[in-house]
């Protein structure tokens, strides 16, 4: 029996010298250790395979069993190296068996056993607990064990972190200090109620089967949200014993799922598109109107650069470029993009891009929210388009020419340019306008403007400011000199491309313009400036002759200033008694008597002594004061031949009166005339109103009205400066006038000149044929006088006869006072 025993039994001697020694054992040590006992070797003492850290242990036990009691046990366990090189431990049990005189052991008896596995399973379950119970002391989490009456068996130290509470007295306090008792009732109940649910379940395996948020009280009295998650222990006999759980902080996580399921909830229903990116720019998430906006499905896009929206055919490059310095900046962009639809069309978008950064500031994603605008962006172009471009000819209007040149004049200035602007004002467009009718004046306003743009670089400014003004504006590096050549090219373009002939409804018309320059930033340092200053060179253009370009000069500007000092003076000139009428006869060609007298105005200026009419008229035909100054003329002019006739006794046939454009349009016309002709109790049909050519056509049909009432009243009319203007000889057949004035030009060089002297010829044949009379102005010499006499011109007026005099010389002349 004893040689089957698995373990080393021995019975060991100690003599008077403590010395042990075995005096049975029913196999050796080394038998456990793996070393099989063979007769002829000599197997060491098992003492050799102690391990060295163990042995003084081991014989300390050993020692001590000289003075064991007698019934007692001792055990002691060592480690020692099994002959494949692992370790086996080894548990002694010793136990006295004969003792001395002195109750001192003389003879022991002892079991060795092999109990390395046991140990190994011990050290397992030692370090295993060691480490949970380490996991459970380091997790943020709270670790806990109940006993089946919920109370705590263990709490892990992080409950202090999370409640305030140290671990050690919370095992006294119990839950109900931390959780509300009748939430806590509640829990139990529904766990036992499981258990029983549960009685299938798999004890050895525990699985979680609570899962509940609580709402727990932190030791400074304040709520914390706390989620548990539990599990029931089951001991090996199934019996419960308790629960073990985690716990946890979950306030903020249970803010930011509902802040994030807010969010998703905005993120889908938005009505705004909505686009994330992550790091790399890639999208990630897009939304539904996305979707709705874009027409890209979300799988189309996901994964791909924003870009492919953004790729409108033109550079991005800018774009991005502008984009990623605000973000850098402000962490925020925003404006107006064009984006791609999935089916390529381009649409306008209202959009903002925003850099959500990570602690560390790299961007972590971008988010883009579009909405778009298009059809807003239609609306508002077209009324951008209609504040800004000319319906008619679709060039810019006035308003974005002032826009357009402040901003030249901005870029000028930084960068030392020259700017010339061009002036440009149709000659003779209105006369064409009302004879050919709008629909013909609107179609030939859009061929000029199309021939401006052909005249000039499609960089350069083409306005229409009003009417028939346009304006031509271009920027040019270089010096004056090529500034000035370069307005001198495009103007005489821009009067070449105006020669040629527009066809209109089936005929030609012929036009021409008057272009004024002003350059920058000799000519004026502001927009308003330099367009006045062009304005004002291109009245000296017409004044010159039309059809022609002048820069302008300051001495332009000194008359201009001049000029509005003369308006000034005008206002007053009435007033102050500083206007008169003179009078120049008018005679009979054959009997050289006087006929008529033609009223002709005069003023006395307090500084600058007479001035004449071709200065100050135009300047009271603008400002308007030609209608009450004409009227006073006209009453002056009434009275006085009244008074004549009786001293000149009858000779006197006729008293004629210039009448202006203004006066002539004027609604008050007519009854003005009527008005003074019984005021003065004048004759009508004394009375001879002098129009000129352009007056005439500037509105024929109202012409034709006018006139014909004239003639209703008895007044008499003529047509001034006949042959300079542009005359329809169609009209001058229906205007029924009672005199044609030859004009001072053709006149001047009569005789000699063969053209003057066939024009002159054929007027007074023109006029016999048509029943009108004729008069020759400006007449200054007697061969002039003699040919007009040859070709039985009626009339002649000029300073061979006599110079435009006061009422006072005249009365002379008459003889009479
Ligand atoms: P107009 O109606 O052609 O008047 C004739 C102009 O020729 C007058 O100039 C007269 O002085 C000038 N004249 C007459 N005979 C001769 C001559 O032999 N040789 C030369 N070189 N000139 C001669 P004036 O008085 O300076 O008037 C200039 C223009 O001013 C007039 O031209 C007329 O259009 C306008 N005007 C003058 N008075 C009035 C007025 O009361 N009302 C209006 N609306 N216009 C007026
Ligand atoms: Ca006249
Ligand atoms: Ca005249």
């Amino acid at each position: 029996v004893m040689n089957s025993l698995p373990d080393t039994v021995y019975v060991v001697d100690i003599d008077d010298d403590h010395i042990h020694s075995t005096c049975y054992k029913n196999n050796d040590i080394t038998m456990l250790l793996g070393y099989e006992k063979k007769s002829h070797e000599i197997v060491p003492n098992w003492f050799e395979y102690v391990t060295p850290e163990g042995l003084a242990d081991l014989q300390a036990f050993m020692q001590r069993m000289r003075y064991a009691k007698a019934g007692t046990t001792h055990e002691h366990t060592t480690r020692l190296k099994h002959a494949q090189g692992h370790i086996v431990t080894i548990k002694f049990r010793n136990t006295p068996l004969v003792f001395d005189d002195n109750g001192e052991v003389t003879q022991y008896i002892g079991i060795g056993r092999d109990i390395s596995e046991d140990a190994n399973n011990q050290n397992r379950i030692a370090e295993s607990e060691r480490r949970y119970r380490l996991l459970a002391e380091n997790m943020s989490d709270i670790v806990w064990e109940t006993d089946t009456n919920v109370d705590f068996k263990f709490i892990s130290s992080s409950i202090k972190r999370v409640l305030g509470h140290d671990s050690e007295d919370l095992l006294d306090l119990g839950p109900y200090a931390i959780f509300q008792e009748s939430e806590l009732r509640e829990l139990m109940k529904e766990t036992y109620k499981s258990i029983r649910f549960h009685k299938l379940v798999d004890y050895a395996e525990p699985a979680p089967i609570i899962r509940k948020d609580l709402m727990a009280t932190h030791k400074n009295g304040h709520k914390i949200l706390v989620e548990i998650k539990a599990s029931l222990i089951w001991d090996e006999y199934k019996q419960l014993t308790g629960v073990l759980g985690v716990c946890r902080d979950v306030t903020e996580a249970r803010n930011i799922e509902q802040q994030l399921l807010l969010a998703s909830k905005v993120f889908e229903n938005s009505s705004e598109a909505i686009l994330i990116t992550d790091n790399q720019l890639n999208i990630v998430k897009v939304n539904r109107a996305f979707t709705k906006i874009t027409n890209y499905q979300s799988s189309e896009v996901i994964g791909k650069n924003p870009e492919l929206l953004l790729n409108t055919g033109e550079s991005n490059r800018d774009f991005f470029e502008q984009v990623g310095e605000h973000l850098v900046i402000d962490g925020y962009w925003q404006g107006e993009i064009q984006y791609r639809r999935k089916q390529g069309d381009i649409r306008t978008a209202w959009a903002g891009v925003s850099a959500i950064r990570d602690e560390q500031q790299e961007v972590q994603s971008l988010i883009m929210i579009m909405s778009d605008i298009s059809d807003r962006k239609a609306t508002e172009d077209r009324i951008h388009y209609l504040a800004f471009y000319d319906p008619l000819t679709q060039l810019p209007n006035r308003s974005q020419m002032l826009e357009r040149l402040e901003a030249m004049l901005t870029k000028a200035r930084q960068q030392n340019l020259w700017i010339g602007v061009l002036f440009i004002d149709l000659d003779r467009f209105k006369p064409i306008n009302d004879s050919m009718g709008h629909p013909a004046g609107d179609r030939l306003l859009q061929l000029v403007a199309e021939r401006l743009k052909n005249s000039v670089k499609s960089d350069d400014l083409v306005c229409r400011m009003s009417g028939d003004e346009f304006t031509i504006a271009f920027m040019e590096s270089g010096d004056e000199a090529s500034v000035t050549s370069t307005a001198i090219t495009i103007g005489d373009r821009v009067l070449e491309a105006l020669h040629r002939p527009f066809g209109l409804s089936s005929r030609d018309v012929f036009i021409s313009a008057s272009i004024g320059i002003s350059i920058f930033p000799k000519d004026g340092q502001t927009v308003i400036e330099l367009l006045k200053n062009a304005d004002l060179a291109m009245y000296h253009a017409k004044n010159m002759g039309r059809d022609n370009l002048k820069f302008f000069t300051a001495s332009m500007n000194r008359k201009a200033v001049q000029r509005l000092e003369l308006e000034n003076d005008l206002r007053q000139a009435l007033a102050r008694q500083e206007m008169e009428v003179y009078y120049q006869p008018q005679y009979c060609t054959k009997t050289r008597a006087i006929v008529g007298v033609e009223a002709l105005l005069r003023w006395h200026h307090p500084t600058q002594g007479v001035i004449e009419p071709s200065v100050f008229i135009p300047i009271i035909e603008d400002t308007g004061m030609i209608v009450p100054l004409g009227e006073w003329v006209l009453k002056q002019a009434c009275t006085h031949f009244v008074h004549w006739k009786t001293a000149s006794k009858g000779n006197l046939l006729r008293m004629a009166v210039n009448v202006s454009g203004r006066q002539f349009g004027s609604d008050d016309f007519l009854a003005m005339v009527t008005r003074t002709l019984s005021e003065t109790n004048m004759k009508a049909t004394e009375l001879e109103l002098e129009l000129t050519e352009s007056i005439l056509m500037d509105d024929v049909t109202h012409t034709l009205s006018i006139l014909k009432e004239l003639r209703k009243l008895g007044v008499k009319t003529a047509i001034d400066d006949f042959g300079t203007g542009y005359s329809s000889l169609n009209y001058l057949k229906q205007f029924p006038v009672d005199t044609l004035k030859i004009d001072r030009s053709f006149i001047q060089n009569l005789p000699h000149n063969d053209d003057d002297a066939q024009i002159s010829r054929t007027i007074i044949a023109m006029g016999h044929n048509l029943g009108v009379g004729i008069v020759a102005e400006g007449v200054e010499t007697e061969a002039q006088y003699n040919f007009l006499k040859a070709e039985h011109c009626e009339e002649v007026q000029g300073f061979y006869f006599s110079h435009p005099m006061p009422e006072s010389e005249l009365m002379t002349l008459f003889g009479a006072h």
